[in-house]
């Protein structure tokens, strides 16, 4: 233990600070003595952080504070055997994150990968069935970072370059003593890169990226779907100082049709035929994706019967048979009738109920149907 002074005098707290209070002051002080805003005395800073550091670790920790209150440094110094447990990484990055993501304006984590590849994009693409089902190729803008083409990425001035960075010599990671634990973190000077930009680029202020808008055209293959994703590798974000881009995620939404629903690989629609064409059978024309087909409807046709059309469906993108289109009938009663066409509808009617024979399907079913749900009701 470097150090023996009482850790509330280091944090500038009484002895019965709340929790808040601690983290509070424990903020301010590391974000004071942190050894990136004092580049000119770092040794003595960066010794004054340490010490920080060890006492936020044995005061946020409710067990180890009351050791400490007991014990003095003795109550805690002999913690390292069996108090490691306790220790929470998670605690500590979270509040490091909390702060360096403050401060920084770095990435959360600080997971050793923090300044690498360039973040992944989704866009949202609507396209229409006509589309979805023959495959596009759809120009999309989209905003980005990109590679500053000024600095070529590095973020050091044109003439400039690099240097290994003083904190880290060039690891990108720093050990820091938290009391008598050591912890590996990503270096906070170079944010993991292992490299210092002393003279940064005026375009990119030594980002190495700069802001963007840019136009893709992307292939839309012949049967996607909605929910379907496409991967345009290398086109997301631009790295930090030349690491690799994102990928860029492309989301399929199909549409609404007017005429047609998809079901995967099927489609269906509702034709309306004619009340004389449903009694006599006839052939009529549908409407496929692929242009004008002929359908043949069977004479004694019903309401909802459905008519598959073999192969007017959606070719599906991951392979396989292509599907069917599948028409559902629905017959129209005939409207504005003349005093003639009603006449002869009067009397088609008496034929039909005089007849003997059954000429409604349905209807002596329902009724018997309706029969027996009253009978319940009564009985
Ligand atoms: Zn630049
Ligand atoms: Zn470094």
């Amino acid at each position: 233990m470097a150090t023996k002074e009482d850790f509330y005098k280091i944090l500038g707290v009484d002895r019965n600070a709340s929790d808040a209070e601690i983290k509070k002051s424990y903020r301010s002080l590391a974000m004071k003595y942190h050894p990136d805003r004092n580049k000119d005395n770092p040794t003595a800073a960066e010794a004054k952080f340490k010490e920080i550091n060890q006492a936020y670790e044995v005061l946020s920790d409710p067990k180890k504070r009351s050791a400490y209150d007991q014990f003095g440094h003795a109550g805690v110094d002999g913690s390292a055997g069996h108090g490691g447990a306790g220790f929470g990484g998670g605690d500590f990055g979270d509040i490091f994150g909390d702060m360096f993501g403050d401060i920084f304006g770095g990435r959360r984590g600080g997971g050793g990968n923090a300044a690498q590849r360039g973040s992944d994009l989704r866009y949202n693409l609507e396209i229409t069935l006509e589309e979805a089902v023959n495959g596009t190729e759809q120009k999309i803008r989209i905003p980005v970072l990109v590679t500053c083409d000024s600095c070529s990425g590095s973020g050091a001035k044109a003439g400039s370059s690099p240097v290994t960075c003083s904190m880290c010599h060039g690891h990108g990671q720093v050990r820091m003593q938290q009391g008598f634990f050591t912890v590996q973190q990503t270096c906070p000077t170079c944010r993991g890169t292992g490299k210092q930009i002393k003279d940064p680029c005026g375009k990119c202020y030594g980002q190495g990226r700069v802001k963007d808008e840019k136009t893709l055209s992307a292939k839309i293959p012949a049967g996607v779907d909605t929910g379907d994703r496409i991967r345009l590798s290398g086109e997301g974000e631009a790295g930090q100082q030349g690491a690799p881009s994102g990928d860029l995620y492309i989301d399929i939404q199909v549409k609404r049709h007017a005429i047609f629903n998809r079901d995967g690989a099927n489609l269906s629609c509702e034709v309306p035929i004619s009340f004389v064409t449903a009694c006599l059978g006839g052939e009529i024309e549908v409407p496929t994706l692929g242009g004008k087909a002929s359908l043949k409807i069977p004479a004694e046709t019903q309401t909802g019967q459905t008519f598959r059309l073999r192969g007017k469906g959606v070719k599906p993108v991951r392979g396989g048979a292509i599907g069917d289109l599948l028409c559902r009938v629905k017959i129209e009663t005939p409207v504005k009738l003349t005093a003639d066409q009603k006449a002869l509808v009067e009397k088609l009617g008496e034929s039909l109920s005089s007849g003997g024979t059954h000429h409604s399907p349905q209807e002596s079913s329902w009724l018997d149907g309706v029969k027996n749900f009253f009978d319940k009701l009564t009985g």
